[in-house]
């Protein structure tokens, strides 16, 4: 079936994985960095491991998949172009039209691009990456795989905001949420680890990470997650606000001084969540080493953050009438012994009971102990191996 390759093509970044399919082997991985800025640089991991890295300026995204392609060849990672058989691109917002990953044509790129508003820094850039990689391979299967389509499934309970009905209807006011695949993918893993079809299981999937989300997934389908009209909303992240008092927005516009709308939304994306309340840094590697040391703000920063993702399991748990796993992934969740170890703690009404040296253990595992009501899983996540598998069912159908 050939080589595909999955990309994640950010304003200034190219992230990119190349599988062996369908043996789902990962044969190179690496990143091109500061795209169309001075210092670009680009990374690339070998076959065997080794890392190769060069620095030069890299203008736009073509430039940076010609370059990627270029070194394929010759760090002898394929050996001919024809190779690479399929492509997908994450695209972050689908809105209401992409229910599922779909087929590249002008007409879904042009969809893509149409959707900006719902997701300003990150469509434009996937569209961009979508248009250099038809530049350079023009004939391979190229599929988009959006964020939001895992979500389309949330009833109309859990995605209408309360709102005139109308800005729904006119503009799209609603829930969208995010990293859909990635809550798919950990969701389906945890099915397998607990012997059960996911659809007959009650579970909630933790993504932690730099930006950070949750879903309630019920009967197999995302029920509600924590994400809103953009990644924006739902619990306190790195450097985003999570959930506010819409009120609050237009008071502190006011008080800063601030005219143009875009400058508090920067406010709430870039300098609060984590960053904003402990003043000191958006990685919680170094809010827990302050916190160590007595520091106040830091300590207030875990608390809030743990408290954030104790209160929506609990409303989760609620409204789905039931519990049966947790899945911790992402950064975060995937590398915090004491992150796990508080939040689990939290869920005495559940009775989560954790097992602590299974908790220190790395890779994919139960956490939770014997008699936890609750199971408890740590799922690393996989975004990559879902886009690679869903091109794989389009180059299925086209053969
Ligand atoms: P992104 O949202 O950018 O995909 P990741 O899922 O890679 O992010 O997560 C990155 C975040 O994970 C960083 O902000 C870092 O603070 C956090 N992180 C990684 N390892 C740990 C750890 N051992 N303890 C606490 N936080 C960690």
């Amino acid at each position: 079936m050939g080589k595909t390759i999955a990309i994640n093509a950010g304003s200034s970044t190219l992230k990119f994985k190349l599988f062996e399919m369908p043996e789902e082997r990962v044969i190179s991985s690496g990143t091109v960095d500061r795209i169309g800025i001075s210092g670009s640089n680009f990374t690339i991991k070998t076959t065997d491991g080794k890392k190769v890295e060069i620095d030069q300026p890299i203008k736009n995204h073509e430039e940076a998949v010609n370059l990627l392609l270029k070194e394929l060849l010759k760090l002898d990672i394929i050996k001919d172009y024809s190779e690479i058989t399929g492509v997908g691109h994450r695209v972050v917002a689908g809105g209401e039209i992409f229910q599922d990953s779909a087929l590249i044509d002008d007409k879904v790129l042009k969809q893509i691009e149409d959707l900006k508003e719902y997701a300003p820094l990150h469509n434009p850039a996937n569209a961009t990456g979508i248009r250099a990689f038809k530049k350079v391979l023009p004939d391979i299967t190229s599929v988009a795989v959006f964020d939001t389509s895992f979500h389309e499934t949330l009833p109309e309970k859990n995605y209408l905001y309360s709102i005139p009905y109308e800005y729904y209807e006119k503009y799209g006011a609603r829930k969208y949420g995010a990293h859909g695949t990635s809550h798919q993918y950990v969701a389906g893993r945890a099915a397998k680890m607990m012997g059960k079809p996911l659809e007959e299981l009650k579970i909630i999937t933790l993504h932690l990470g730099a930006g950070s989300s949750i879903t309630a997934i019920k009967d197999g389908k995302s029920f509600d997650t924590s994400m809103g009209f953009t990644p924006l909303a739902g619990i306190t992240m790195a450097t985003r606000s999570g959930d506010i008092d819409a009120s609050l927005v237009v008071y502190l516009m006011q008080k800063l001084n601030i005219t143009n709308p875009e400058d508090i939304l920067t406010i709430l994306n870039k300098k609060s969540g984590l960053l904003g309340l402990s003043g000191m840094s958006p990685d919680l590697r170094d809010i827990i080493d302050a916190a160590e040391k007595g520091e106040h703000r830091a300590q207030m920063a875990i608390d809030i953050f743990v408290n954030n993702i104790v209160k929506y399991i609990g409303s989760y748990a609620t409204e789905m009438g039931g519990l049966d796993g947790i899945v911790f992934t992402a950064g975060i969740g995937e590398n915090s012994v004491p992150m796990r170890e508080k939040i689990t703690s939290e869920l005495g009404i559940f009775n989560v009971k954790l097992d602590q040296a299974l908790n220190e253990k790395r890779g994919e595992r139960f956490i939770s102990a014997e008699d936890s009501a609750v199971q408890v899983m740590v799922i690393p996540t996989d975004e990559e191996l879902a886009i690679a598998r869903d091109v794989e069912k389009f180059k299925k159908m086209g053969d």
